[in-house]
This record gives structure tokens, C-alpha cells and sequence, in this order.
């Protein structure tokens, strides 16, 4: 079962007690975005054998939105930050380069 902690109220929970939300870092496109970035933006999403970045609601508990970065294959989280950020931490991104070699999501490195 995957385990997740709430970094808004420091809880530690089973996944039920959470809603997922997709993907996270979602790019939105402001005023004059083309048709093609719009369709990306609406339809195209990631969906990665291995470490994803997903948005997450902590449903029974503070009801706030957070991301997660964990991996698909063995469950294993490396991390969960506040929503209100473009780009994982730089210690989530040190653990997941730590435990997944050349690992690169995006633009990130
Ligand atoms: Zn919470």
C-alpha cells in the first residue's frame, strides 16, 4: 500500500485517506496559447514506469492539495511538497537522482 505524509499537517497515511489528482507541474497557457498547447495542456499527460510527480488531496484530513514524487513500479515515495510549487525541491530531486541514476523529468536536472 502506498503510504504518503501530508506536508501541510505532518500526517502520515495509507493512500485511502487521500484523493490522487494526476499529474503534477501541469503548464498552463495563458491568453493567446495556441490550439496545440491547449490540447496539451488538456490532454497529454505523462505516465512513466518509474518515478512520476503527482498531485494529491488529503481528503480525511486538512483537505489540502500537495504533490508527491514517488515511483509507479515499487510504490516507493520520495518525497511530498507543498502544491504552490513549479518544480519538485532540490532534495527531492537529489533522492530521486540518488536512488534512480539518470533519472530526468522534463527539464529538470
Ligand atoms: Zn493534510
Amino acid at each position: 500500500m502506498l503510504i504518503l505524509e501530508c506536508p501541510c499537517c505532518g500526517v502520515t497515511g495509507e493512500e485511502t485517506e487521500f484523493h490522487a489528482g494526476g499529474e503534477a507541474h501541469l503548464k498552463r497557457h495563458s491568453v493567446g496559447s495556441t490550439d496545440d498547447q491547449f490540447e496539451e495542456y488538456l490532454f497529454m499527460r505523462e505516465n512513466p514506469r518509474g518515478v512520476h510527480l503527482e498531485r494529491w488531496r488529503h481528503n480525511n484530513g486538512c483537505g489540502k492539495w500537495f504533490h508527491a514524487a514517488r515511483c509507479t513500479m515499487t510504490l516507493e515515495v520520495f518525497g511530498t511538497y507543498p502544491a504552490q510549487t513549479y518544480e519538485p525541491p532540490q532534495e527531492i530531486k537529489d533522492a530521486i537522482s540518488a536512488k534512480r541514476p539518470g533519472w530526468s523529468w522534463r527539464n529538470f536536472s
